[in-house]
């Protein structure tokens, strides 16, 4: 019986990592570590087709060995920094692969962070309205979106080390952390900001007050 449970085990693990299709071999290839990758944007058809499916898990066996997932991190790198974004999710290039980058803000210098096969396996039932939410592949769009204050993660890096953290800070004038590594781990699962939408307090108040005022 234990056997059966392990092959199974096996085989459930074999078939939710995926090796990189010839399609995203050709994005991958089609420039060197100096060039950045043409963003996908919610306003084209085909490419919002794409920011809409979900993405697998990566060989974690073989994360320093493989030169093409090495060589989309770094073209993602220069993505990042070329759009002025805090994050980037390879889904968000055509990528179908559970990888994103985000920057650490909350650690000196801001570096970048890579997080391979990016889960969250903890965080509270309260939410927040964060204010400002935006998007590399959403233009001219900002809003706010619901959000976790606090998420406790698990992700492997660039190098093959795990990592397991809790992430703070949903301050749009301070750290918020936390609220990039949810945003970029939704476009994993093909979800974005927008569909996330919130208002705050004073939103809602100033919404209200004519209903109020009505007689
Ligand atoms: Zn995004």
């Amino acid at each position: 019986m234990r056997t059966i449970t392990t092959i199974f085990t096996f085989l459930i693990s074999v078939q939710l990592t995926m090796a990189f299709t010839e399609r995203e071999l050709e994005i991958i290839r089609n420039g060197n570590t100096d060039t950045s990758f043409r963003v996908l944007l919610t306003t084209d058809a085909i490419d919002s087709f794409t920011l809409r499916m979900q993405s697998s898990d990566i060989n974690t066996d073989s994360i320093t060995t493989d030169e093409n997932l090495q060589l989309l991190i770094q073209r993602l790198a220069i993505t990042m920094n070329e759009a002025g974004g805090v994050g980037i999710a390879a889904p968000q290039v055509g990528i179908l692969k559970n990888i994103f980058l985000f920057i650490r803000i909350d650690k000196p210098d801001y570096p970048i962070q890579v997080a391979i096969n990016p889960i969250i396996v903890n965080h509270p039932t309260e939410t927040v309205c964060f204010e400002g939410d935006g998007c590399l592949s959403i233009p001219n769009i900002s809003a706010n979106s619901i959000r976790f204050p606090w998420i406790e993660v698990e992700y492997w890096d660039e190098k093959g080390n795990f990592h397991k953290e809790k992430l703070i800070g949903y301050s749009r004038e301070e750290d918020f952390t936390s609220i990039i590594f949810q945003h970029e781990l939704d476009h994993l699962n093909g979800i974005l900001f927008t569909d996330k939408i919130c208002t705050t307090s004073e939103e809602d108040s100033e919404v209200v007050d004519p209903v109020v005022n009505i007689d």
